[in-house]
């Protein structure tokens, strides 16, 4: 049996809303069964619809962020990593995030709302660029390998220094450079080292086992 208009038209809708290799897979089903029986199945319809109403929207690229442009550090798992906010010249705002390859390289990479939703974004000090510069080799502003001795030594380049902030960050909004005000974070992250409360400073090779321990059994 055929599909109803209202779910094509539902399905079109939804696709139109998401993207991915989820979305991809679907939209490439939808197209096989049309292209072999000349319509969409109302089975396949259904199936298509309940698949996709399990994948997020993307975004909404106007939706305004709540930051200003800048360079940010966000903690991902053991990772600090870098991104930075700018606004396009049709004035809408977009991330993109600093991506270590291989061979010692990095590049920036366009992240399609990677950094709408994200609440948990530091501002990129200084002092943490330098750090991330010297852990890498590369400057976390322009992703080039940091060559000039003054520039490994400060882990970070004497031009991209100048983009962090000392209270106050020159971006580039929209072509123009303009200095919008970043919050200092209180203490660097960097530097907390918070001991987890269940590993002690010298762990008990034989820990006395607890109720329900099934080890060794
Ligand atoms: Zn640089």
């Amino acid at each position: 049996m055929q599909a109803t208009q209202k779910q094509t038209d539902f399905i079109r809708k939804l696709l139109a809303d998401r993207e991915g290799q989820e979305v991809e897979a679907i939209r490439t089903l939808l197209n096989a069964e049309r292209s072999s029986k000349g319509f969409i199945s109302k089975a396949m319809a259904s199936a298509a619809i309940k698949g996709l109403l399990q994948i997020a929207p993307k975004a909404k690229p106007s939706a305004a962020l709540n930051i200003a442009d800048g360079y940010y550090v966000r903690q991902e798992g053991a990772d600090s990593v870098v991104y930075v906010v700018v606004t396009s010249k049709n004035d809408r705002q977009y991330g993109k995030r600093l991506v270590y390859t291989q061979g010692g390289q990095a590049r920036w990479e366009y992240a399609r709302g990677a950094v709408y939703g994200l609440t948990d974004l530091q501002p990129l000090t200084r002092e943490e660029a330098s750090r991330l510069g010297h852990l890498h080799g590369i400057c976390v502003i322009c992703a080039r390998q940091l060559t000039d001795p003054e520039s490994v030594k400060n882990g970070i380049g004497p031009v991209c220094v100048k983009k962090l902030p000392d209270g106050t960050s020159k971006v580039i909004r929209g072509g123009k450079a303009t200095t919008v005000s970043v919050p200092r974070p209180k203490k660097p992250t960097t530097k907390k080292v918070v001991p987890s409360p269940r590993s002690p400073v010298k762990p008990d090779p034989n820990p006395p086992r607890r109720k329900g321990d099934m080890r060794g059994l």
